[in-house]
């Protein structure tokens, strides 16, 4: 730990997101000194959505969009910010809370987890082998590569539909292949890609192995029903099966779920004293920009009152 900066902060927030941002204006507006922190960009998993709906007050807006204003916000009230920093240890025992990055401890009297989630793996053969050759988990970033080609994406949900019915903005035919017969977006996104021309549904269907030479040639899937295995001739596969939450450096210290998501009461208090956690990362219903906005600002105001109650708390 020698030659490193020590800052001492009221509360420490780590992810950038919609939580992380709504929790940094909620604590700075409640007179706690705090730090934002992430080990990307900050944004947080919208910034790669292409429009939002239904998030109240824009009928429509482009997910870096509104990330942009939650940042600006964010930003008049003082909040310190600290991207592209990764965590190397992290102590929630200890009063007060310790966190380490390559440069800089971060020492907190509280702690708001709003780290977010990553896109799952299929966990397939060829699917690491063939990551960033074809095997994409962002329509948004490599879409253009597929011009006039053929791609299949993964997945019954809302992201697997509305970046396949992007994907069609390149590509000159989609495959989306879910393993159930009924799919799981809203009715509205499935609407659009059923509609869509370019898309061909393959229901009841998982893929089980990727295949290629320099690049992704085929997707091979087996019908779940039938058992018949079908082999399909595309270009790129986009997974789209949801997210796993980022909770890596936290194992051990907080009460988790099996799946890895944190446990929280009403408050986003976790089983630490002191540490609040809000978002994707919390063991929640919805998973929505407006539900992780939310679970910021009823995480930052439980951490305001924690502070209060407990003046001497950093020893
Ligand atoms: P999701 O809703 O969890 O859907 C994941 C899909 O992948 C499901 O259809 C699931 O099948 C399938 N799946 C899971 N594991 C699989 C596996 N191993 N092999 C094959 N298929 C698998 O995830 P998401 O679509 O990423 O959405 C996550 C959250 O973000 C949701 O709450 C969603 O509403 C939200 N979201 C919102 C927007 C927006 O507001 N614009 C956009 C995108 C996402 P089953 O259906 O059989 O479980």
């Amino acid at each position: 730990m020698e030659n490193k900066e020590e800052l001492l902060f009221d509360t420490v927030i780590l992810g950038a997101g919609p939580a992380g941002f709504s929790a940094a204006i909620y604590a700075s507006r409640g007179n706690l000194k705090t730090a934002l922190l992430d080990i990307n960009m900050f944004g947080g998993q919208p910034s790669n959505y292409l429009e939002i709906e239904n998030y109240p007050g824009f009928s429509t807006i482009k997910g870096f969009e509104l990330m942009e204003k939650f940042e600006e916000h964010a930003d008049n009230f003082g909040v310190q910010k600290f991207p592209m920093v990764e965590i190397q240890n992290i102590d929630l025992t200890k009063n007060p809370k310790i966190i380490e990055t390559q440069d800089i401890i971060f020492k907190a009297k509280s702690v708001i987890i709003s780290s977010g989630a990553q896109a799952k793996k299929l966990g397939i053969p060829g699917e690491a082998e063939f990551k960033g050759r074809g095997v994409s988990y962002c329509a948004i970033c490599d879409g253009a590569f597929y011009k006039d080609k053929t791609v299949a994406v993964i997945g019954g949900g809302n992201s697997a539909l509305e970046e396949a019915v992007y994907l069609t903005k390149f590509a000159k035919k989609v495959f989306i292949v879910h393993r159930r017969d009924e799919l799981r977006a809203d009715k509205i996104v499935q609407e659009r890609a059923l509609n869509n021309s370019k898309i061909e549904f393959i229901l009841s269907s998982v893929p089980i192995e990727i295949r290629g030479s320099n690049t992704v040639e085929k997707l091979v899937i087996n019908n779940i029903n039938t058992k018949e295995i079908t082999e399909l001739d595309v270009d790129g596969v986009f997974p789209y099966i949801g997210f796993s939450p980022n909770t890596n450096c936290f194992n051990g210290q907080i009460k988790q779920t099996s799946d890895g998501f944190i446990e929280t009461d009403i408050n986003m208090q976790t089983s630490q004293e002191g540490v609040y956690a809000a978002g994707d990362i919390r063991n929640t219903p919805l998973r929505q920009v407006i539900t992780a906005a939310a679970d910021g600002a009823i995480a930052a105001c439980s951490a305001v009152k924690y502070i209060q109650k407990n003046p001497l708390s950093v020893v």
